[in-house]
């Protein structure tokens, strides 16, 4: 059975370059505090408030570097905790997102937040092994006391390292910790 290692995101902001310059100042930088798994990508230092219609979360990661456009991905915990609307889309479509505001030290900026619709990072060369495109949809299966198979889980094929992201909730309800293994249920 093919097996993939899945990584469980916690709530985070990618930023574009202008929105990062609105929060922290003209020219500003981001800062490293550690390498995340696929390549180039980074956790920030730099933190924001992110503020809903009910309350906010005081210091939320950035993850870097910055992108075309500003998304914040939440779980769907995270979206009645703030009191906005949870919208499941693929990270970078964020037309039908709810909204926020991020508070930086320097000013503030409307983004648009959404629950990230699951997803395998598959590299090229494995994404030919395993006859996958860019997409498809598969199912994986979970094995222990939360036994469970999740369906639609969308395939992205490219210079990735090849990992299953799930946000917090998912992982949680399937008892899934992060770095912990899963097989792909053929269906
Ligand atoms: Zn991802």
């Amino acid at each position: 059975m093919k097996t993939v290692i899945v990584e469980v995101s916690a709530r985070h902001i990618h930023l574009s370059q202008k929105d990062l310059e609105k929060l922290f100042g003209k020219n500003f930088k981001l800062a490293k505090f550690k390498d995340l798994s696929q390549p180039n990508e980074f956790a920030a230092k730099e933190t924001l408030v992110v503020k809903g219609t009910r309350d906010y979360f005081p210091k939320v990661r950035i993850v870097g570097p910055v992108r075309r456009k500003t998304q914040v991905e939440l779980s769907m915990t995270d979206c009645y905790f703030l009191g906005i609307k949870p919208v499941v889309q693929v990270s970078g479509q964020v037309r039908k997102s709810s909204q926020v505001t991020l508070q930086g030290s320097h000013g503030r900026v409307i983004a648009s937040a959404i629950v990230a619709m699951r997803h395998l990072h598959i590299s090229k060369e494995q994404a030919k092994a395993w006859k996958y495109k860019n997409n498809k949809k598969i199912a994986i299966m979970i094995r222990g006391e939360r036994s469970a198979i999740l369906d639609n889980v969308i395939v992205r094929v490219g210079n990735f390292k090849t990992h299953i992201h799930l946000d917090t909730d998912e992982a949680n309800a399937v008892g899934l910790v992060n770095k912990q293994k899963v097989y792909i249920y053929e269906k």
